[in-house]
């Protein structure tokens, strides 16, 4: 991970990635080659699922007969812990609820003690804004609150503070209609047999592999032509929100 260069020396070594998901899956179709990267490069994961999706994104579950909340949210859980441990990343959710997920004082000072603990170097979430879905720009604003709060104005504070993550927004279903602009790719070849595990585990939306994978491949395209390194097959899309200080070109 060229580019997330840890504040402690090697590439990916010493990265603590924090990743935000505002349903159990969300993680898994846009950043499980980030998380797979972190992890197998000596890194540590950690992903919060502020709601299982158990309403809004668990469609084909409802299609059973007789199915309840409760049942399709244990169905969701176990299947996001399975891609999680696939991805070896910690699963923490917070269920909070979906459609909508609403955030309250609570909600904040959670993700906010979650970021203070983990001490993230890098921080993943949803786009500012997505018009299809009512949850995912909920997501993104909960969590740049709660790593404002963390780490304060990047001077001393009446509270704790850790240093500043690098934050950056993970690609949404449908980028341009979501403001996505994708600034960052991840070359996500030496991981993509990971991912493609991790979204195996999905049962409840085997429709979206095809198309994470798809876009994997288009991601590389232009990552290919953007470096010249014909070797990236698979990447993933990130928007770089914190601006990155280099001390050197
Ligand atoms: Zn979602």
């Amino acid at each position: 991970m060229e580019s997330w260069r840890g504040r402690r020396g090697s590439v990916s070594q010493g990265i603590r990635l924090l990743v935000v998901s505002a349903h159990a899956a969300d993680f898994v179709w846009r950043a499980a080659g980030a998380i797979a990267t972190v992890t197998q490069n000596a890194g540590t994961a950690r992903v919060v699922a502020l709601s299982y999706g158990e309403r809004g994104e668990s469609g084909e579950l409802w299609k059973q007969p007789g199915q309840t909340e409760e049942k399709v949210k244990e169905i969701r859980r176990s299947e996001a812990e399975a891609a999680a441990q696939i991805l070896g990343a910690a699963f923490v959710p917070f269920d909070l609820g979906d459609y909508p997920l609403e955030i309250d004082r609570a909600a904040v000072d959670r993700l906010t003690q979650e970021i203070r603990d983990f001490e993230p170097t890098v921080i993943l979430t949803h786009a500012k804004e997505d018009p299809f879905n009512p949850d995912h720009g909920t997501a993104y604003q909960l969590t740049e609150r709660a790593r404002q709060l963390a780490s304060g104005a990047g001077v001393a504070s009446a509270f704790k503070t850790i240093a500043p993550p690098e934050f950056l927004l993970f690609e949404p279903h449908q980028p341009e209609l979501s403001g996505f602009y994708p600034n960052t790719f991840l070359d996500i070849t030496p991981v993509f047999a990971l991912k493609t595990a991790a979204m195996e585990k999905m049962g409840a939306q085997q429709y979206l592999r095809e198309y994470y994978s798809q876009r994997a491949t288009q991601r590389a395209n232009h990552a290919r032509r953007i470096t010249g390194n014909k070797n990236i097959l698979q990447a993933e899309a990130f928007q770089r929100v914190s601006p990155q200080v280099m001390s050197h070109f």
